[in-house]
């Protein structure tokens, strides 16, 4: 078996594991952020709720003020003031205007305001003080109003953003925040999402310490627990790190049974390839199935996916097993290749959600690659000086450089890169100037 396996059969393989997204649950609105809809939501309120004022101004009835002109205004008697989060009591008969604040009910009678601009306030005494250009201090007795208003003029009629009782978002909507803001418009507290993905993280190898540990003759830092923890909470999962296990079956094997207790997906870092030491397929195969794939990504095989029964006899779908690779930058990649799709799907996503857009790039210059492996370069973009924002060349392409070394251990092209350049299998490397597909990655 020394064929690679292309991307997107893995890929495929991964998600033909996960039957449906996990169970929908009520929330509130507070914990719905990055969440996915299993249920539409439907407004409990029109929106506004009633007609109210767009401006600052004055209610009236459109019909007093036809004939206002700049010249010849029309005066209106002011029979008192409306706030917002009040009720007027007054009614606006013929001859009348009530001062009103943005947002506040339009009281009964009036059916159109004008804003203060247009008006010229009276004093009772008959003294005009300058043309309205704010209506604070204290109400006028009369107001000179200098145009015409028509019928709804600076009204935001009732229900004209959102209707009671009728679909405000559809169930598979993702919840961002401008999803929380209609949903909170349309007087919803709770809403039906799909659970977020619990995801238990453990790294492998003797190597390995805590960051800030003593690292002795031999030690590195685990930089993929905590890297992990970050990717899987970005992706909008509930991640949590089991710990560090060294390379021997039976501490592994119980850290793995641990994970397995409380998570809809395992991932295990280092330790899946076939050296003495490479434990973690012994031990997924003990708790579940297990195959190893050389697949075709680079950096990134090997590569080993299975599922386990939940742990404790729970009842559900199985648990999805990943072994990465230990290289912090093949977490990365297979990570955003495998991992993330199946947490989307997870989560609520649609098929044609799961992975990133992809945009179109121009590499500034030459790169390299092993040949039948599809890479993910790590680049980053010319950007202009002055904005900050990516440069693109006349045909829209992003115009991308290296971010830096590109072996899979080195982590600080990983830091300085915007996104992943996607060369494909065919090649062995491509001149400057070439285009390749860009993924974007989160930055802060
Ligand atoms: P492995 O896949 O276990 O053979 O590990 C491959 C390389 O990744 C080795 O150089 C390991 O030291 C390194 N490595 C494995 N796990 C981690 C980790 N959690 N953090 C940083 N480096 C790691
Ligand atoms: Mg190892």
């Amino acid at each position: 078996m020394n064929e690679l396996m292309p991307i997107e059969d893995a890929r495929t393989q991964v998600l033909a594991a996960i039957a449906a997204p996990l169970p929908a649950e009520d929330v509130d609105l507070s914990d719905a952020l990055g969440r996915v809809l299993a249920v539409d939501v439907v407004a409990a309120t029109d929106l506004p709720p009633w007609d109210n004022s767009a401006m600052d101004g004055y209610a009236i009835r459109s019909a007093d003020v036809a004939a206002a002109r700049e010249d010849d205004p029309v005066p209106l008697r002011v029979a008192g003031e409306v706030a917002a989060g009040r009720a007027s009591e007054i009614s606006v008969t013929p001859g009348l205007a009530l001062r009103i604040a943005t947002g506040a009910p339009m009281p009964p009678g009036a059916d159109a305001v004008v804003a203060v601009e247009l008006t010229t306030p009276v004093a009772a005494d008959g003294s005009a003080a300058p043309r309205g250009r704010d209506a604070t201090g204290p109400l006028p007795a009369w107001i000179r109003v200098h145009e015409a208003a028509a019928r709804s003029r600076n009204v935001r009629t009732q229900a004209s953003d959102l209707q009671l009782g009728r679909r405000v978002l559809e169930a598979g909507r993702a919840i961002g925040p401008a999803e929380i803001a209609i949903i909170a418009a349309g007087s919803v507290a709770r809403v039906s999402v799909h659970a977020r993905p619990k995801v238990a993280i453990l790294s492998t190898g003797d190597e390995l310490r805590r960051a800030g540990s003593e690292l002795g003759p031999a030690g590195i830092p685990d930089a993929n627990g905590p890297a992990l923890v970050a990717l899987c909470t970005a992706a909008g999962a509930d991640a949590r790190h089991v710990g560090i296990a060294p390379d021997r079956l039976e501490p592994t094997l119980q850290l793995l049974r641990s994970a397995l207790v409380d998570a809809d997906l395992v991932i295990v870092s280092g330790g899946v390839s076939v050296g003495p030491y490479d434990v973690v397929r012994g031990a997924f195969a003990r708790v579940g199935t297990v195959d190893l794939w050389r697949a075709a990504i680079q950096p990134g095989k090997p590569f080993a996916f299975g599922t386990a029964p939940r742990g404790g006899d729970q009842p559900g779908p199985p648990v999805l097993l990943f072994g990465l690779p230990g290289n912090p930058v093949s977490v990365f990649v297979t990570f955003e290749v495998f991992v993330r799709p199946a947490l989307r799907r997870l989560a609520g996503r649609s098929p044609d959600a799961l992975l990133r857009p992809v945009d179109m790039a121009v590499l500034e210059e030459p790169v390299t690659k092993s040949a039948g492996r599809r890479a993910f370069l790590r680049v980053a973009a010319l950007r202009d000086a002055a904005t900050g924002a990516p440069m693109r060349d006349a045909a829209g392409r992003v115009r991308v450089v290296l971010a830096g070394g590109q072996e899979s251990h080195q982590l600080s092209a990983l830091a300085s890169a915007d996104a992943f350049a996607v060369v494909p299998e065919s090649v062995a490397g491509l001149p400057a100037g070439s285009g390749v597909g860009l993924w974007w990655l989160d930055r802060p």
